[in-house]
């Protein structure tokens, strides 16, 4: 059996319940064959692929609370590790009740690749827990993420590892948890990024995802000789990603005509109102039927069990921002037979495997999220810069950083995916890039 089969199969033997986990180290594995095969008997005396998919360390905790009735909660707080062959450990935390290990060490891996990506210097971590923000008061959210600081602390750094958000962690969660950070560490130090711009928070990393994913796209269109500019734009998602490549994607020319919630979605024909719907998701923290009541142009769809949502629309390209899975075959097959011709992922992991090769048969220009949606983690990295030197960027600054990361990105894993012998594949692009330069560290470091 080949070393890259054998390998896999150990990750699904010892990592039992763990699906996601399984997809994420299948795609980037089945992608690394032709690289792992040239020098197979090399990978396999290193063991490399088996140090690749262990993490160096994983912290699970308990996070108990108290909620408004007096009544004490406990939820399952996570931190993996994943590797730190190029950098201290970087990736969000994500609060959401559907966490578990499994989804924390998908997330974990694919941000090793996408770290590499960025040529920053950050290794790969992700953490997070099963806690639900929506619906809790403030002082209820407050008081959850002081509880799982105060466990955390003792493992991040930031020097060895630094958070920041991700679903469910925004603004107001990364103050409060730095608020407890620096009272029981003592320390005033960049540990955790998406931090409020009084505080140490770098301009444009609100915008940086949503940012970030556009550039990319625009590039990649240009490169297959075709302009965003007037383009039709179907987005998933309401949250940080989803707003601000709405934003982006304006700017830019084109027409973005969805967005969804956890509870439904928006068609709205004349394009989407970025500042209703921050007024409705960041402001208010409210549903999207409010977006629609307020918007005579919106249509706005209740979700449903099996039905196909924002990618039943007619539109040129599909930018997947919500969560991972949320774009299966029959996604898939509806957006092709609309038209749709190129999809850039926002979010991590939101296409199916086998989403991604109909789309990538039928002539899709595909961009996986560990490439797409690195300007976020990229923008972070600047603000670990700005904070070790203690000064702050112009917005413009920070802006024209991320774009030239981004488009970077893009031309890293174009000429990776042709030298290879796989022109067009982004895919395996991004994750023959990201992981050359995470090897060669790996080696040089010897066996740790
Ligand atoms: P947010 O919490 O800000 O927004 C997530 C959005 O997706 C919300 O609109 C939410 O709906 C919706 N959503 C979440 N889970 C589900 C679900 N199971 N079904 C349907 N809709 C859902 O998160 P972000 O925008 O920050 O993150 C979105 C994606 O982008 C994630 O995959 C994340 O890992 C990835 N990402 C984020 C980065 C960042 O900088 N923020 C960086 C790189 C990747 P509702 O409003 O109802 O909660």
């Amino acid at each position: 059996m080949s070393y890259v089969d054998e390998v896999y199969e150990l990750v699904v033997a010892k990592n039992p319940a763990q699906p996601e986990f399984h997809q994420a180290v299948k795609e980037v594995l089945e992608s690394l064959r032709v690289v792992i095969e040239s020098d197979e008997e090399a990978y396999r005396k290193e063991a490399l692929l088996e140090r690749l998919t262990v993490p160096e360390r994983i912290v699970q905790f308990r996070v108990p609370w108290v909620d408004d009735k007096g009544q004490v909660q406990v939820n399952n707080g996570f931190r993996v590790q994943f590797n730190s062959a190029i950098g201290p450990y970087k990736g969000g935390l994500r609060f959401h009740p559907s966490v578990n290990l499994g989804i924390i060490k998908f997330l974990g891996f694919e941000q090793i690749f996408k770290n590499s990506l960025t040529g920053l210097p950050i290794g790969g971590g992700k953490g997070g827990c099963d806690f639900d923000p929506k619906g809790k008061s403030d002082r209820e959210v407050m008081a959850f993420c002081q509880s799982f600081m105060t466990e955390l602390y003792r493992h991040i750094g930031a020097d060895t590892d630094v958070p920041a958000g991700d679903i469910g962690v925004g603004g107001r969660e990364i103050g409060y948890m730095y608020g407890q950070y620096k009272r029981i560490s003592n320390q005033y130090e960049g540990v955790l990024t998406g931090k409020g711009l009084t505080y140490g928070g770098s301009l444009a990393r609100t915008e940086a995802t949503g940012y970030g994913l556009l550039y990319l796209t625009e590039e990649m269109l240009k490169c297959n000789g075709k302009d965003i500019a007037g383009k039709t734009i179907a987005v998933s998602g309401a949250g940080n990603v989803a707003i601000y490549a709405i934003q982006k994607a304006q700017q830019l020319g084109a027409r973005p005509v969805t967005c969804s919630d956890s509870t439904g979605w928006i068609y709205d024909a004349e394009g989407i109102d970025v500042a209703l719907l921050k007024e409705v998701k960041e402001v208010k923290r409210a549903r999207l039927s409010e977006y629609a009541a307020a918007r005579p142009s919106a249509e706005y769809h209740e979700k449903k069990a099996g039905e196909h949502g924002v990618w039943t629309v007619k539109c040129d390209v599909a930018l997947p921002c919500a969560t991972q899975n949320e774009l299966d075959l029959e996604d898939a097959k509806a957006l092709v037979a609309n038209g749709c011709f190129a999809v850039a992922e926002g979010a991590n992991m939101p296409t199916t495997l086998e989403a991604t090769e109909y789309l990538q048969k039928n002539g899709v220009l595909f961009c996986p999220g560990k490439a797409s949606n690195a300007g976020g983690v990229a923008t972070s990295a600047l603000e670990m810069s700005q904070n070790s030197e203690r000064l702050s960027w112009t917005f413009e600054e920070v802006d024209s950083k991320l774009q030239s990361i981004m488009i970077n990105i893009f031309h890293n894993l174009d000429e990776a995916s042709r030298k290879y012998g796989m022109e067009g594949d982004y895919v395996a692009g991004a994750n023959i890039a990201g992981f050359l330069k995470v090897a060669e560290a790996m080696k040089a470091q010897g066996i740790v």
